[in-house]
């Protein structure tokens, strides 16, 4: 049977980038709230509401299906360089101690911050930025936290330092353009006003701190028991990489992939959730022969790009930006990270969904012989042995048709699900007109999500609470409820409880009016075109099947 159906995403207007407004939408229908807020709220933690969880599953859900279950591997696919497998695992989050050692996390992961001596503030050190301004003859370097505030704020920060008003704001004579305070030399330090401070020179050194979160393993934990959350998930997939090859009989190529929570201790979280310090990961570790490494870098880079796009970020907002030689480790061929253009940052900047990297053997290689420098060589403590002893396990491949034994190439998709979750919000986010019940045009704001992601599927509404339209529509709702998650709603006038589904990107509205009575048809109504169409109450399931399959 087939029944005539709107495209739930037809050609779609530009997203409203209005961040305050995206916000204020996500606590209002219940996307996402402050973690704890009852208590003031805990900086850089997040929850997912009811509609929140929906979509953030939908994404996860998306991600496994498409680049693991639904992967077929008996053909090669179009675009890949041979046949490859892939499958998945789920690690827990706390591990041995070791593995951060050799893995560089324990050495490495660290960001730099600076407090301010006045304000008590802290900062990232490379996300302070600034501008060098004079006025009557001081030259000061007046500075902000990066991001889409920065010049506002670094322009009101000169003001009041040199106490101006608005009208001679011309008396600020700017020399160059915004640039980092990591790009000043050290002699520069006693003209900087920080971000919140009124007098000069009041930041610290930059000190190191380690981004891992510490927890203790037992009651009598000591010293020695010190663990850590997990700062991302792939570890697990490298110290699991033989036990998956020897419980199963995948070849490679193979690529294993996890999700699951991660934690960073950030020094300033911040935008929302795209900086948090609890987040979720959806990573793959890619094992090849070291001879195609390169062919599947270059493929893993343009199919996750794809995918960004296939549920609905567009390409003007979304970039591929290739590292330079500089950003790379040396044993990197390539390292690409898929940018988007969020509302929170200044016009023409990107902010990181997805890092694509190849990093040779460097992590299987760690973890059998000990920690390894960017050189590939081992490095050494003070005492010229080993800094951190690896497993001592041979965690290399034989290929069982070659007899070749290698230690494999890894390729490594790593992307953040609550940042995917805030892009596909952004995007998502419009304001338009639609007609009222009396056919006045008024705006209304739309979350124009793909109807993969959007977190009910459709919405079923009795026109009136009489004659009959409830018990019909709980009906028609119980049948589609086998099917998607839909939602009931017979409160309050009809175009009200549109308004409220189009915020919460409900592809689709079923209303049983009068008419169904009669003939037992039911209007069905479009998200995006606002067209509405009547299909039979039976069809109802395959009609809304149908809309949300056509893409
Ligand atoms: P950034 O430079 O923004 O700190 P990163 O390069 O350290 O990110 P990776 O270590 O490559 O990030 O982590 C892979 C992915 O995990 C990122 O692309 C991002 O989507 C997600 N991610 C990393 N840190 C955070 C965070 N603090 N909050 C939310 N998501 C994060």
């Amino acid at each position: 049977m087939s029944v005539e159906i709107e495209k739930a995403n037809p050609s779609r207007p530009a997203p409203t980038r209005n961040m305050e407004e995206i916000v204020s939408l996500c606590k209002r229908r219940g996307f996402m709230f402050q973690n704890s807020e009852i208590y003031g709220g805990l900086n850089g933690f997040w929850d997912y509401g009811p509609l929140g969880v929906e979509l953030k599953n939908n994404i996860k859900q998306a991600w496994w299906q498409d680049m693991v279950t639904s992967h077929n591997d008996m053909d090669v696919l179009p675009g890949a360089p041979g046949v490859y497998s892939m499958t998945g695992l789920d690690c827990t989050i706390i591990m041995h101690p070791q593995v951060w050692k050799c893995s560089g996390h324990y050495d490495l992961f660290h960001d730099y911050m600076v407090d301010c001596r006045e304000s008590k503030k802290r900062y990232r050190h490379d996300q302070l930025v600034g501008r060098w301004v004079t006025v009557r003859e001081q030259r000061i370097f007046a500075t902000a936290q990066s991001g889409e505030e920065e010049l506002q704020h670094i322009e009101r920060q000169a003001m009041k330092f040199f106490k101006l008003r608005n009208k001679h704001k011309d008396q600020l004579q700017w020399d160059g353009d915004v640039i980092g305070v990591t790009d000043l030399d050290e002699s520069a330090a006693a003209s900087i006003l920080a971000p919140d401070a009124k007098t000069l020179d009041t930041l610290t050194d930059p000190r190191e701190f380690n981004l891992m979160f510490k927890t203790t393993i037992g009651a009598l934990g000591g010293a020695d028991d010190t663990a850590f959350l997990r700062p991302e998930t792939a570890q697990g997939i490298f110290v699991n990489f033989k036990n998956v090859i020897d419980s199963t009989r995948f070849r490679l190529p193979l690529g294993i992939a996890q999700m699951g929570k991660s934690f960073r201790n950030e020094i300033t979280p911040r935008n929302f959730t795209f900086r948090s310090r609890e987040f979720e990961q959806m990573e793959i570790e890619f094992f090849c022969h070291p001879d195609s490494s390169a062919d599947w870098y270059g493929y893993w880079r343009d199919r996750r790009m794809q995918w960004y796009q296939d549920l609905g970020l567009s390409s003007d907002r979304l970039i591929l930006r290739e590292h330079g030689a500089e950003e790379m480790a040396h044993y990197s061929i390539g390292t690409a990270d898929i940018e988007y253009a969020f509302p929170f940052l200044p016009e023409g900047q990107y902010g990181e969904l997805e890092g694509v990297a190849h990093r040779g053997d460097f992590d299987l290689r760690s973890h059998m012989e000990g920690k390894l420098t960017g050189d590939l060589e081992l490095e050494l403590g003070e005492d010229g042995k080993p800094k951190w002893k690896g497993s001592g396990k041979d965690l290399s491949y034989r290929d069982d048709l070659t007899n070749e034994k290698y230690v494999p190439h890894v390729i490594e998709p790593s992307a953040g699900a609550d940042r995917a979750t805030l892009a596909f919000l952004c995007e998502a986010y419009c304001e338009d007109e639609a007609p009222d019940e009396k056919g006045k045009m008024q705006t209304r704001t739309v979350m124009r999500l793909h109807p993969r992601l959007a977190p009910i599927k459709a919405a079923v509404f009795p026109l009136v609470k009489k004659d009959g339209m409830p018990e019909i529509a709980k009906q028609a709702y119980l049948e589609l409820k086998k099917h998607f998650n839909v939602f009931y709603d017979d409160k309050g006038a009809v175009g009200r409880r549109y308004r409220r589904q189009d915020e919460a990107g409900t592809p689709y509205c079923i209303t049983i009016d009068g008419q169904t009575l009669e003939d037992r048809t039911v209007t069905i109504r479009d998200r995006d075109s606002l067209k509405q169409w009547r299909v039979g109450l039976d069809d109802c399931v395959a009609a809304i099947g149908e809309g949300l399959n056509q893409k």
